[in-house]
């Protein structure tokens, strides 16, 4: 769409500095290690210093240019600094910031803009509620929400899931790097399997599969010797992120939910990643038939970067009593305006439409650059919200994290970034902005092919030995 060009800084990748990083990125890490916490992990993996940002094009302090195909961890869905959100943040940082909990127009304009998008047959049954900014808020306040409303404590979380790094979002975040000094988290959160069908965790494969992943999940519900007691909810992805953008095989959300439903389990469903048209409609449940009782939104709702987060959960959900979940930043009245930009501007270039086709579109370059690589296993995903998953040996699916490693760092040099995530590390994961160009997508194929090919040069030796 030619009118989305005008959205980006550039039309692709420009790397001047004679090696990254250049000198002025290297001043500012090496001040960055010195004076800032050691958690800090992204500019490790690509060592640059950021200047400015427009669309999908990241400029570092040195003038290169990058393809951002990493989306501020898929929170950029209309882009780096989008000129037509940021006219709604002008307006609205000039006529109020911080208004609590308050109603103002502002507010009451979002929340009917995010029930309106919901189906159709369930809109006037749901409402919104606001929480700290960030996901990991959205995720505490959905299983206190779960608790006070059932009066049981217990939470069924999924393998491979990621909700958050606060208390109790990391209880139910499945990967032990994150918990492994942590022993005093919420209590009773189990895990269950996920739908993960390439590496199946019953063994089975397409031809053979019997839904063992829900089975499982029901004999836990219906077993009296399961040793989990009935729990107040369950929370899942419904496309897992940082669990290597994982979609389950149809029909299982629809399963789950039914099992849940007919227990009086909760159900939530985090769409903090994979909402706000990452996958191509609103929310990415809307793909499915399975209705959940509560949703957690936050990262694209932000418009450009700004942080929100929130609820949208059915009306005989409600259980708090005045002021039982409270908190100083809710619904920042910029944040919700830039959700309000992003939402119009959403709307008026059509980019429902537009994140399905340039989805397919990306994907099936992808599967071509795939075709020739026997360390690719699998390339999966829906609308924006793509996986690649390297592998050593296609037939015995041992996961390549190596080769990733590498394969990153190459398309780093060649002006490409992008996140790598899922249970072994192992899965290059796109989550670039919605508005993306077909001619900056061309590019990063580019990249990624000069890459691949460095790369398996290198490795198809290693390998061998
Ligand atoms: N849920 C999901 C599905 C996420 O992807 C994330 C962040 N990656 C979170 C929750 C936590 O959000 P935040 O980092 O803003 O706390």
């Amino acid at each position: 769409m030619e009118a989305l060009k005008n959205y980006h800084l550039s039309e692709g990748a420009k790397i001047i500095s004679p090696s990254l990083p250049g000198e002025k990125s290297k001043i500012l890490l090496d001040l960055q290690n010195n004076i800032e916490g050691s958690v800090v992990s992204y500019p490790k993996k690509m060592p640059i210093a950021l200047k400015r940002a427009k669309g999908s094009i990241i400029e570092d302090v040195d003038g290169n240019q990058f393809i951002d195909f990493f989306g501020g961890c898929g929170v950029l869905n209309v882009g780096h600094s989008n000129e037509f959100v940021l006219d709604y943040v002008r307006e609205q940082q000039e006529e109020l910031v911080h208004a609590l909990d308050f109603p103002t127009e502002n507010k009451i304009l979002l929340i009917q803009k995010i029930l309106n998008n919901l189906p159709k047959e369930i809109r006037d049954d749901y409402k919104v509620s606001f929480g700290g900014p960030t996901g990991s808020d959205a995720v505490e306040a959905a299983i206190k929400l779960a608790k006070i409303k059932t009066g049981r404590d217990g939470i069924i979380a999924f393998s491979g899931g990621y909700h958050g790094m606060t208390s109790g979002a990391l209880a139910v975040t499945s990967d032990t790097f994150f918990r492994k000094k942590i022993t005093s988290l919420i209590p009773n959160v189990h895990f269950v399997p996920y739908s993960y069908c390439y590496r199946c965790p019953f063994n089975k494969n397409e031809n053979n599969c019997d839904y063992d992943c829900v089975k499982h999940f029901e004999w836990i519900l219906e077993t009296g010797h399961s040793g989990i007691t009935l729990p107040a909810a369950i929370i899942l992805e419904p496309i897992q992120g940082e669990g290597g953008n994982i979609v389950p095989k149809n029909g299982f959300l629809e399963r789950i939910v039914k099992i849940a439903n007919k227990h009086g389990v909760l159900v939530i469903f985090d769409e903090i990643q994979s909402g706000f048209y990452r996958t191509g409609t609103f929310l990415e449940f809307m793909n499915s038939k399975a209705i959940p009782d509560i949703i957690t939104f936050s990262k694209g709702f932000g418009g450009i970067g700004f942080p929100i987060s929130g609820l949208i959960y059915r009306r005989d959900v409600e259980a708090w009593e005045t002021a039982e979940h409270i908190g100083t930043f809710r619904a920042n009245q910029v944040s919700i305006a830039a959700a309000r930009g992003a939402f119009d501007f959403i709307e008026e270039h059509n980019i429902e439409e537009y994140t399905k086709n340039i989805g397919f579109y990306l994907m099936d370059k992808l599967n071509m650059l795939a075709s020739d690589n026997p360390f690719i296993g699998e390339v999966r995903g829906r609308g924006l919200m793509i996986g690649i998953e390297f592998v050593k040996d296609r037939n015995t699916k041992v996961p390549f994290p190596e080769y990733l490693k590498s394969f990153r760092t190459e398309c780093f040099k060649r002006g490409l970034l992008f996140e790598v995530g899922g249970h072994y590390n192992n899965v290059l994961r796109l989550v670039p902005p919605l508005i993306t160009t077909k001619d900056i997508i061309d590019e990063a194929i580019a990249i990624m092919k000069v890459s691949i090919d460095v790369c398996s040069k290198e490795f198809t030796v290693k390998n061998l030995v």
